[in-house]
């Protein structure tokens, strides 16, 4: 789950990573207030998840409050483009920070390489423009440190990466320091991404991060309470943020089928089988176990919010959940709400015969095996 910047930095400055004074706020009086704070030197920076925020028109230097808040009135609500986010994000927070003196910016970042399966470290003298790039033009300007699962680094080797960056003897001492803070941070708050672009050296020769990305592994954020209210913010579609508020394993596919599966495996199954049979498959959605009918009723929800979705694929199987209890729950939540599409349903596993009575005389078709089901939506739905 990404991490807002205002957040990264708060998280950084845990563990002693120099970042410039600021504060988020969602208003332009709160801004100006916040500049009127800091003295008027201030950078005001749009809070969207995405890269590029600098390009897209996202960042602003101002030497007065006036303007910063002038700016942040004409930034918020606004909705942000940039290459690596087309469809852009609505700005809602800002953040408003001190300006630092920028003489050179370098890059730094920890994160997991999978193909080696293990966390590296990446330095790069070429900070400040997109890592991507330096990665395509110059790709020996970036050093790459991997860290020993067991043992971690040791000084000597960050010490030697930082050499072979060409890290100035005056930052270098630092960013051995940045970097051995980085690590820890990773690791202890469950990090698999920390990105520092630009890591900034001022004119009197002090790193500090003048951005912060940090990503934290989504599989361990039940340790990560204190992200709960922000987690939607990550979501690239607003079906997907009102899902992560409600538990639900959704995700947007701008297709025209609705899918309703319980498990991944079988999610997937019927992804397939709505492609094969010639149709856009709306979203993925695993109701997971149990599926009783208020939830039921809130993943049918989920998926009817999609205004594309022409048809509906229920595909569940009964291992210990029995089929009529799911049944019984699919029904109850069409009882409450009024269902307009076309809906098939698949469902076989545990006490399947009841199961499928209880669908008896309802508007849900039934099929018998997936692929059934998945020609049957595709051709109610396109009909
Ligand atoms: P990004 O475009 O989303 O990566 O946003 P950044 O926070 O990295 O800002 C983009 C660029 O704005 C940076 O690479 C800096 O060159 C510049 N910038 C950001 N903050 C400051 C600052 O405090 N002082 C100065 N001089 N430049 C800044
Ligand atoms: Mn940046």
């Amino acid at each position: 789950m990404k991490l807002h910047e205002y957040q990264s930095k708060d998280l950084l400055a845990k563990y002693g990573v120099p970042v410039p004074e600021g504060e988020v706020t969602t208003t332009a009086e709160g801004a100006r207030a916040i500049a009127e704070k800091l003295g008027g030197n201030v950078v005001v920076k749009a809070q969207v998840l995405m890269g590029g925020r600098g390009k897209a028109g996202g960042v602003k230097l101002f030497t007065n409050a006036d303007d910063a808040a002038a700016f942040a009135k004409e930034l918020i609500g606004k909705r942000l483009i940039s290459i690596q986010n087309p469809d852009g994000m609505i700005v809602e927070k800002i953040l408003v920070g001190t300006t630092i003196d920028i003489a050179q910016e370098y890059y730094l970042s920890v994160l997991l390489d999978r193909n080696l399966q293990k966390n590296i470290v990446m330095i790069s003298k070429e900070g400040g423009m997109e890592i991507e790039h330096v990665a395509e033009t110059n790709p020996d300007a970036i050093i790459r440190l991997t860290v020993d699962p067991a043992w971690g680094l040791s000084d000597f080797e960050i010490r030697d990466a930082v050499k072979r960056a060409n890290i100035p003897k005056e930052a270098a001492g630092q960013m051995v320091q940045m970097i051995k803070k980085l690590v820890k941070a990773y690791i202890e708050e469950d990090a698999d991404m920390i990105e520092i672009n630009p890591v900034a050296l001022t004119p009197d020769g002090k790193l500090i991060a003048a951005d912060a990305k940090v990503s934290i592994d989504e599989s361990a954020l039940f340790r990560h309470k204190e992200y709960d209210e922000t987690s939607s913010d990550s979501a690239d579609n607003a079906i997907e943020a009102e899902a992560m508020r409600r538990g639900i394993a959704y995700v947007n596919l701008g297709g025209e089928i609705g899918i309703m599966a319980n498990g991944a495996g079988l999610t997937m199954q019927s992804l397939d089988e709505v492609n094969a049979a010639g149709g856009r498959p709306a979203n993925f959605l695993d109701v997971g176990g149990g599926a009783k009918a208020d939830r039921v009723k809130s993943c049918v929800e989920l998926i009817l919010m999609d205004p594309n979705v022409k048809g509906l694929l229920i595909n569940i199987f009964g291992g210990i959940t029995r089929v009529d209890e799911v049944a019984k729950g699919v029904l109850e939540a069409f009882s409450q709400m009024d269902v307009k599409i076309p809906v098939v349903a698949r469902i076989e596993g545990t006490a399947v015969e009841e199961g499928r009575k209880i669908l008896q005389g309802s508007q849900i078709i039934a099929a018998e095996t997936v692929e059934e089901a998945a020609k049957k939506i595709v051709e109610l739905a396109y009909a």
